[in-house]
């Protein structure tokens, strides 16, 4: 199988998967006094301080989690205000928008969407605009999802400080994959999750800046764990995955995003001239350099994978009630139906060799021509 899905979740390192398997072969509760309690939270702390290298930040400016969904769900709950808005992008994922609703409605705030240019960059005259309902939170992911297509985080803190909101950003595809400084970037609250670069699934890290967000209301309610901000027995396995993962993440995270984009480019250029009916998702070079969203026209991306079973790819869609639904990040980016239908998002990682696109570029040629032929049998 050729893996090109890791913006849904990249395979472990093996540098997590050894802290990991060590810490499943010890005993110790990160709470506990005793020798195996501190060595658990000695291992902890390490893995605190690894994920707050990656990200420039402080240890004690992390919360564990189980991973961004939770994390986005801290933070908008932590940052809502009564009579305030909730001020978010039309390209959020669900661990944003669902959560957006949910938090507006318990608190008595409401959630005003922004939306996004045909190349998926952020629409900034939105952004100007919403101020006037005088967010509490401006919440707008780093890297999208589907497309890979960064936002200018920089100038989204600048616009939406200057109006007193605070700032978070769900940077789940981002972190580990491109360099952040949060010294510089003067974010609030940023939601990280470990599986989209190499830790094992189910843990996360929420980022809250120390001074700047008012109180973390926890989520549930229990001991005092993550000083009273998010209470349960700490996922040590997990948290020492995470740690050992964004330190192989950082070690080369200049080197590794060249290569990556260096093969991915190598991929769209191959299928696209080969291919010419097919069209690119997103800005050309302000995206991840490890995406490609590809619309292949006239052809259903469900019929497209069928056709290419060697190849672990996604499409642009999602089963909703039992019904596919054309993707909501590409019908705001303002692409039809048909064509957000016709979407697949192929997605490379740290694992990802010459030779596997190599074979991907002969597979889809070869999947396009396939399905061409049998949905349109008198063209040639
Ligand atoms: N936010 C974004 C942008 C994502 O891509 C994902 C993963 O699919 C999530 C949040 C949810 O992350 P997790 O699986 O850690 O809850």
């Amino acid at each position: 199988l050729i893996y090109l899905d890791y913006n849904a979740t990249a395979p472990v390192r093996p540098e997590a998967l050894a802290a990991t398997t060590k810490a499943l072969t010890a005993v110790g509760n990160a709470s506990s006094v005793h020798a195996a309690g501190r060595d658990a939270a000695l291992a902890v702390d390490q893995a605190r301080e690894r994920v707050a290298a990656l990200l420039a930040c402080s240890p004690n400016e992390l919360i564990f989690t189980s991973g961004a969904t939770e994390a986005n769900n801290l933070a908008l709950r932590s940052a809502a205000t009564p009579g305030q808005s909730l001020v978010i992008s039309a390209v959020e994922h669900p661990a944003v928008t669902e959560a957006a609703v949910a938090v507006a409605d318990a608190v008595g705030s409401t959630v005003h969407t922004i939306g996004v240019h045909r190349d998926g960059t952020l629409r900034l005259d939105e952004l100007e605009e919403a101020l006037a309902t005088s967010p509490a939170l401006v919440s707008i992911m780093a890297a999208n999802n589907e497309t890979g297509v960064l936002s200018d985080l920089d100038l989204v803190v600048k616009i939406a400080h200057e109006a007193g909101a605070l700032v978070h950003s769900d940077a789940t595809q981002l972190v580990g994959r491109l360099p952040i400084d949060l010294r510089r970037l003067q974010l609030d609250l940023l939601s990280m999750s470990g599986h989209k670069f190499g830790a094992p699934q189910g843990v996360g890290a929420l980022f809250a800046r120390r001074g700047t967000v008012p109180a973390i209301r926890p989520l549930a309610h229990g001991g005092g764990h993550e000083r009273g901000r998010r209470p349960g027995t700490l996922n040590v396995p997990g948290i020492v995955g995470l740690g050992a993962a964004a330190e192989a993440a950082a070690r080369c995270l200049d080197q590794e995003a060249s290569r990556i984009r260096l093969l991915r480019d190598r991929f769209e250029t191959a299928v696209m001239t080969a291919l010419p009916g097919t069209r690119r998702n997103g800005h050309p070079d302000r995206r991840l350099p490890g995406v490609s969203s590809l619309t292949f026209d006239g052809l259903p991306a469900d019929a497209m994978l069928a056709a290419m079973p060697a190849i672990a790819a996604s499409e642009g869609s999602a089963c909703a009630a039992g019904a596919m639904e054309p993707s909501r990040v590409l019908l705001a980016m303002g692409l039809s139906r048909d064509e957000a239908e016709c979407a697949i998002r192929f997605s490379l990682g740290y694992a990802t060799t010459a030779d596997d696109i190599d074979s991907a570029i002969r597979h889809v040629i070869d999947a396009e021509r396939r399905v061409h032929a049998a949905l349109y049998p008198n063209t040639t």
